[in-house]
Parts: C-alpha cells; sequence; structure tokens
C-alpha cells in the first residue's frame, strides 16, 4: 500500500474528525446568531434607550406645570386643569422612576442625580394633594410649584445632557457587542465554510472511490459471469463429449443409485436393449438369467467390484452373451452403482464356429478324431457307470486307394463324403461317428450287445455296398467295407477296445474284404476273431 493512502480505520477517523470540526463551527455559528440577534433585538427595542426621551418629556412637564401654577394663580384656568398637569407630570416622573438612565456615565453627576430624585419625589407628593374641585388644595399646589419647581428647570437640563452622555455610550457598547458577534458569525462563517468544503470534498472522493469500487466490482462480476458462464460451457461440451464417447463406446455404460431409485446415466443402446422406460434400474431386468443377477450382485456388494464376468443379458429381441464389470462408487453422497458391458455375442460364435471346426472333419463333417474321441470316453465312462454294454465298430473302405487312382482325389473325396453320410444315416442319435484315419471310421454303439450290434454292422456294410459312386460320365463304381467289431470289457478303455475293433478289422480284411469281424473278449482266450460274410 503506498504511504499517501489511508487505511480504512484512518479514513474513518479524518471523516469523524471533518464532522466535528463541522458540528463545531456550526454550534460557534448559532451561538454567534443568538448573540447577534439579542444585541439586533436590544437595539430594535422602541423603549429600550428612551431614557432621554423621557427626561426631554418630564422636563417639558415641568415647564408646562410650573406655567399652568402661574395661570391658575392669575385666574386663566381652573384648579382642575392644574391637576390635570400634575398628574401629567406624575406620570411622567413615574416612568423615570426605575429607569436605568445614567447607567452607562463615564462619571457620576450628582446634580444631575439630586435633580431627578427631587422631581420625582415632588411630582409624587403633588399628586397625591391634587384632587379635582378643591380650589383650596389648588392654591396650595400652585404655590410650592411655584417655590419648588422653578429651581428645579435648569438642572433638568443637566439631566438630559447626563442621560444623553449615558445613552450615547450604552448605544456604542452596544454596537462593540454587535460587531464582535458579527466578527464571530464571521470567523464561525469561514470555519464552516473550509470543513464543510473539506467534508464535501471527502464525501466526493469517498463517493468517487465507491463508485470506483462498484465499478471494479461490477467488472469483476461480469468476468466472474464470463468466467462461469465460460466454465459451465466448457463442462457442458465435456458433458457432450463424454456422453459423445460413451455412447460410440462399444461397451454399454449404466451409472445409478445403489438401491436402482435414480439413474444418473445410462447409454442409448442399454436404454432400448435392455430396460423398459424408466427412471429406476433392475438387475433382474438386465440378466436373462435371475441366478446371474444375484451372483452379480451379490459380488458387487461384497468385493465393491466385479470384473469381466461373462453372462447371458436380456437383449432387446433376444438374449445375448455379454462381458460384464460394476463398481461401487458414491455419487450425491450415496453409493451409487456403475456398470459397463460388452456384447461377446460375435466372439461366442466364433468360439463355436472354432470348436466345430476343431471337432469335425471338414471333408465329411463327422467328428474329427480328436472330438470322437473326446465324445467316446466320455461314453465309456458313462455306459460303465450304468453297467451297459457298449460296441465298437472299426470300418475302412475296401481298396480306396485305387479310386484315387482311376478317378483321381476328388472322387475319392466323394466317395468319403457318400460313405460318411451313408454311414450318419445307418446310425442311432446316441451312437457316435467319427472319421479317424483316411478312409477308416468308427462307431461307438452303446446301451448295446455283441449279437445287438452284430445286425447293424451288417446294415451298415449292405448300405455301402449298395451305395454307387457317380463317376461324371453316366459310371459307377462300387464300394464296399470292412468291419471289426469289439464289445467293451470291463476297465478297458477307449484306446484298447478300438484296438481290439482294429484287430478285428485287420481280420476282415485278410478274409477276402467287404465283411465283419468280431473280436472276442481276451477272457475267452480267443485269439482268433470270428468271421461273418
Ligand atoms: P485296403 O482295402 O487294404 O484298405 O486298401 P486301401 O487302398 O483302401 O488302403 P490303403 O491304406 O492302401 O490306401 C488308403 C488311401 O486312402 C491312401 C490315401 O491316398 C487315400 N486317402 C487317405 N485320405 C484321403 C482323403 O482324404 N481323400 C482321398 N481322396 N484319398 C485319401
Ligand atoms: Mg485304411
Ligand atoms: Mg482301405
Amino acid at each position: 500500500m503506498p504511504a499517501l493512502m489511508l487505511s480504512g480505520s484512518q479514513k474513518n477517523l479524518a471523516l469523524s474528525v471533518l464532522v466535528l470540526i463541522v458540528v463545531t463551527m456550526l454550534g460557534l455559528l448559532t451561538a454567534a446568531l443568538l448573540l447577534a440577534g439579542q444585541q439586533a433585538n436590544q437595539l430594535a427595542a422602541p423603549n429600550l434607550h428612551g431614557e432621554l426621551w423621557r427626561a426631554y418629556q418630564t422636563t417639558r412637564e415641568m415647564e408646562r406645570t410650573l406655567e399652568a401654577a402661574r395661570q391658575y394663580q392669575q385666574g386663566e384656568i381652573s384648579g382642575d386643569d392644574l391637576v390635570v398637569r400634575v398628574q401629567v407630570l406624575r406620570s411622567s416622573t413615574r416612568r423615570l422612576q426605575n429607569s436605568k438612565i445614567f447607567s452607562a456615565l463615564p462619571l457620576p453627576r450628582p446634580r444631575a442625580d439630586e435633580a431627578l430624585a427631587r422631581i420625582i419625589s415632588l411630582s409624587s407628593a403633588w399628586n397625591k394633594q391634587a384632587h379635582f374641585a378643591d380650589e383650596q388644595a389648588a392654591q396650595r399646589l400652585a404655590i410650592q410649584i411655584n417655590r419648588d419647581m422653578a429651581p428645579l428647570i435648569e438642572p433638568m437640563h443637566e439631566v438630559m445632557i447626563a442621560s444623553n452622555i449615558s445613552l450615547a455610550n450604552k448605544l456604542d457598547h452596544d454596537r462593540q457587542l454587535l460587531y464582535k458577534s458579527f466578527r464571530y458569525i464571521g470567523w464561525a462563517l469561514i470555519g464552516l465554510l473550509i470543513g464543510s468544503t473539506l467534508l464535501v470534498a471527502r464525501l466526493i472522493y469517498n463517493y468517487r472511490q465507491a463508485r470506483q469500487l462498484s465499478n471494479r466490482l461490477s467488472e469483476l462480476n461480469h468476468t466472474l459471469e464470463d468466467r462461469v458462464a465460460m466454465r459451465t460451457l466448457e463442462l457442458s461440451e465435456e458433458q457432450r463429449v463424454l456422453n459423445q464417447i460413451l455412447q460410440a463406446s462399444p461397451s454399454d455404460v449404466a451409472f445409478f443409485s445403489a438401491d436402482g431409485d435414480e439413474v444418473y446415466f445410462i447409454s442409448e443402446g442399454l436404454q432400448s436393449s435392455l430396460l423398459s422406460p424408466s427412471s429406476t434400474f433392475e438387475y433382474a431386468q438386465f440378466f436373462a438369467d435371475p441366478a446371474d443377477a444375484e451372483r452379480f450382485h451379490a459380488n458387487l456388494i461384497n468385493d465393491n467390484q466385479v470384473d469381466d464376468l461373462e453372462a447371458l443379458l436380456r437383449g432387446p429381441s433376444a438374449p445375448y452373451y455379454a462381458v460384464i464389470s460394476g463398481r461401487v462408487l458414491e455419487h450425491k453422497g450415496r453409493p451409487a452403482h456403475l456398470i459397463w458391458c460388452y456384447d461377446i455375442s460375435m466372439r461366442k460364435q466364433m468360439e463355436e464356429s472354432l470348436l466345430a471346426l476343431a471337432n469335425t472333419d471338414a471333408l465329411t463333417g463327422l467328428d474329427n478324431r480328436h472330438s470322437f474321441w473326446r465324445k467316446g470316453e466320455a461314453l465309456l465312462h458313462y455306459t460303465r457307470r450304468i453297467e451297459q454294454h457298449c460296441v465298437a465298430l472299426m470300418l475302412d473302405i475296401d481298396h480306396f486307394k485305387q479310386i484315387n487312382d482311376k478317378y483321381g482325389h476328388q472322387a475319392g473325396d466323394l466317395a468319403l463324403q457318400k460313405v460318411a453320410s451313408e454311414l450318419q444315416l445307418g446310425v442311432r442319435e446316441n451312437d457316435i461317428l467319427g472319421r479317424i484315419g483316411g478312409e477308416e471310421f468308427v462307431v461307438l454303439l452303446p446301451h448295446i450287445s455283441t449279437e445287438q450290434a452284430m445286425p447293424i454292422a451288417e446294415r451298415l456294410r449292405s448300405n455301402i455296398e449298395a451305395l454307387h459312386l457317380p463317376l461324371g460320365n453316366g459310371q459307377y463304381h462300387s464300394l464296399t467295407l470292412s468291419i471289426g467289431l469289439a464289445s467293451m470289457l470291463t476297465h478297458e478303455s477307449l484306446d484298447q477296445l478300438l484296438n481290439r475293433a482294429d484287430i478285428a478289422l485287420y481280420e476282415a480284411k485278410a478274409a477276402g474284404r467287404n465283411r465283419i469281424s468280431i473280436c472276442p473278449a481276451p477272457a475267452l482266450k480267443q485269439t482268433q476273431p470270428l468271421s461273418v460274410d
């Protein structure tokens, strides 16, 4: 802060001092005005300085009374006229009685004082003696007046001179006082003018400062409003971009209060596909399987987070597989759930396709060796558990190489496809059929004995025999099949069972092909399998 600038408390003190000065000046001015008014009143009062006039009047009445006494004695006026003159004289001296006629004399005037006291005293005495229609009293009065009044006429001039001097002194004193009062008024006015000027300057300065502060405040307000508006715009823009990102995201997102009463955000995809138009969120509406909904919700509550749970969700028209994650957050002072999920139905389909490809023989569409093995082991395990029989057939196309050699590889492929579909038609739904080698097939027949399996094997063999492979030029090639049959033994593995079926197949080949050989159970010590034409 600059050195000349005043702090807030100093400004208040300066203003208070100024106000005090102005109030004091006003007080002084008021007092001076009152004093001046008083002086003016004294000067302007009509009877205030009437002593000189009364002295003159009294002198005049004295001369008239003396003249009246002389005229009465000469018979020119009546006794009553004299009485009137005496009464008038008394009224004139009565007014002199209490007036301070010589109060402002610089030196005492005993002769004037004495004359004045004498005439007052005489007039009072004469007035008491004066009675109308009393000639004797009038006679006495005329004598006394002539005797006592005449010597007082000349001293009464002294009274007038003295009163004149006193009055002049008094007026001079009053003028001096009035002059002083006006000087006081002048100084007070000057002080008041200076104080008022300073006060007005101070007020103007304060007012200008207040205006500057107000303008500055207004500018700051505008700046603040602009910044708030800009920030609001930025926030709404950020919100819009965030919404766009969320909407464009392959993940569907929902953010809602933990009790599901309030949905803060839900992406359009999720809104349209999973929820009925509602401002609430229910997990039961979200998952296709209520058990999944409960599991997800319980995990989220327990761990505050769930990551990558695969589940079937309700879709807009059909359920679909998705990976769902969730977090427990806090929003608006309440626990909230954020969940996001993305559709993995394509991935699931691809997985299923890959799985199918991995398990299927591409040429024939039958289970390949790997798939057959997996299914076969499960079947063996199951049939053994329920103590059922199971029969394995090992099938091999006879002289297949010749087809390739004679008609080409494509014809060989076609032959394989025809044989595969024919075999597929010849087995039951529960049987497991697979292609495990070039032109080798295998069938597992559950819940069946060797005797029961034989007609089936025979049917397969005859079906293939009846099959004629079209060669494209109106010619056909006939196919035959050799089959080895083995019935599952207790504790025998699939590998062992198929080995025995293979041995029987080998025997069928050796016996001339297009036939079925049965591998006897080892327990029976039959080393030679039965041959059936
Ligand atoms: P046998 O009666 O003793 O079984 O004689 P064969 O000719 O059927 O058996 P061999 O093992 O001598 O020949 C099998 C042939 O099958 C050899 C191979 O070229 C052919 N082959 C294997 N897989 C395929 C295939 O996927 N397509 C075609 N076209 N031929 C195949
Ligand atoms: Mg073979
Ligand atoms: Mg063969």
